[in-house]
């Protein structure tokens, strides 16, 4: 119930104040697989050691390191093979004098062999194709073998009761491997928040509706709905608000049961929009001019839902550019936070514009551009084209948003500046 116009912030401040409101959701159980890109809630134990016995890392011949000393190809040592053996079957039989026994990777080392020696360090890649010594044929070591070569050796890699994965790591495709070998099927992790969006105004239709003159498609739900998506929340659209209080209220109280609500229009000064006016009577909310371009006004709040939450409100504002970017500085760290995440600050990389920059109202300015490697292995920053925030196909194009401080009025081609890259 509270409306406050305050002057201009940073965009450090805008994404502090909203951080602060947010915190990282409840945990829920998940198959492996389906955990990829959440955050770890406990720390998963090694129920056993990895790898649970001593196995070969070649294919070859488990020998008595001792029987091979002094080969060579001229004078090979001669060993018996008592047994073939493959992966995933166990040998009791111990390997005595003279004695070798011919071992696929992964197979677990035969008692009283110390060393493998590799196929290729052996006479078998001279015989015929098919043809390889069996269990009382002998083989022609060619090298002497060191105690312990090629052997993958038990708990090397973990060791029973050690943490192989930490509570609050991200959950990527080599954390699901080392769970996965740990025989977990299923982990807690914390929840991905559901992000209800709201697109607001009179003007704004479904795509699919026929466009009325005058009208304009809805860009900005969808392209929000796909940043939360790929970002790790999910999205739920919410459709068009009208700008009328009726509609407007009615809309928003759909959205309520979400982990936060993403409106976008109607949040700029002097708005002719009903917008401000039903936010600031729905919840409580401060409008923002925050130091940036594009998209300057920002509106930020919480709505009280039925069951008593409080309910985190972004109001990007409406351009489409604006809104994009508006999201991607203050929605994305938002939604990491939820995540458990707290690397949502964007790693920056020095290009050299190639084009002028110019910045002459005190704004930090983030133009779209396309950051590439040129052929001296430096990076270049190439502008979009227009970089007007209603100019959408210029973010489409883009693949890096420059980082013009605020007190920089202009970047010459040739000068190193900040560049923010998107993808990924
Ligand atoms: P407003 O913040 O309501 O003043 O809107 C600023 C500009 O963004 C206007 O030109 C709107 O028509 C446009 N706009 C608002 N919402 C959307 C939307 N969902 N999709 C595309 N353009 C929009
Ligand atoms: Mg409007």
């Amino acid at each position: 119930m509270t409306t406050r116009d305050s002057s201009m912030i940073s965009v450090e401040e805008a994404r502090d104040r909203i951080l602060a409101f947010f915190r990282r959701l409840d945990p829920e159980r998940k198959p492996l697989i389906e955990a990829l890109g959440q955050v770890l809630a406990e720390d998963i134990v090694a129920p056993f050691d990895i790898p649970p016995l001593d196995n070969t890392a070649m294919d070859g011949y488990a020998v008595r390191a001792a029987d091979t000393t002094g080969a060579s190809e001229a004078a090979p040592k001669v060993l018996k093979v008592v047994a073939d053996l493959a992966a995933g079957y166990i040998l009791e039989t111990p390997v005595g004098p003279g004695e070798a026994v011919r071992i696929m990777t992964g197979a677990p080392m035969p008692p009283g062999a110390d060393a493998v020696v590799p196929f290729e360090e052996t006479d078998e890649p001279l015989r015929d194709v098919g043809e390889t010594p069996h269990k009382g044929d002998t083989v022609g070591i060619f090298k002497a073998a060191k105690p312990g070569a090629n052997i993958r050796f038990r708990a090397e890699d973990v060791q029973h009761g050690q943490t192989v994965v930490p509570a609050g790591r991200l959950i990527r495709a080599s954390e699901i491997g080392v769970l996965a070998s740990a025989g977990l099927t299923h982990v807690n992790v914390y929840r991905r928040p559901v992000v209800a969006i709201l697109s607001t105004g009179d003007e704004i239709t479904e795509p699919g509706q026929p466009l009325l003159p005058g009208r304009i498609y809805d860009a900005n739900a969808h392209s929000v709905a796909a940043l939360v998506k790929s970002y790790g929340g999910i999205p739920r659209l919410l459709g068009i608000a009208k700008d009328t209080v009726e509609d407007l209220t009615a809309m928003i109280r759909r959205g309520l049961d979400a982990d936060m609500l993403v409106t976008s229009a109607g949040v700029s000064r002097g708005d002719f929009d009903v917008v401000k006016d039903v936010l600031a009577h729905e919840g409580a909310i401060d409008f923002w001019t925050v130091r940036m371009k594009p998209g300057k006004p920002l509106a930020f709040g919480a709505f009280k839902a039925p069951d008593g939450r409080r309910v985190p409100h972004l109001g990007l504002p409406g351009n489409p550019v604006s809104s994009m970017v508006s999201f991607e500085l203050f929605g994305r760290p938002a939604i990491f936070t939820m995540l458990g995440r707290s690397d949502w600050e964007r790693p920056l990389i020095r290009a050299i514009t190639r084009d002028t920059v110019v910045n002459v109202d005190g704004r930090r300015f983030y133009a779209r551009c396309v950051v590439s490697k040129g052929d001296d292995g430096r990076y270049y920053a190439d502008l979009t084209g227009p970089q007007g925030s209603g100019i959408l196909t210029s973010m489409s194009a883009a693949n890096a948003l420059t980082v013009i401080p605020e007190d920089l009025p202009e970047a010459r081609p040739g000068d190193e500046i900040d560049v923010m890259l998107l993808d990924g």
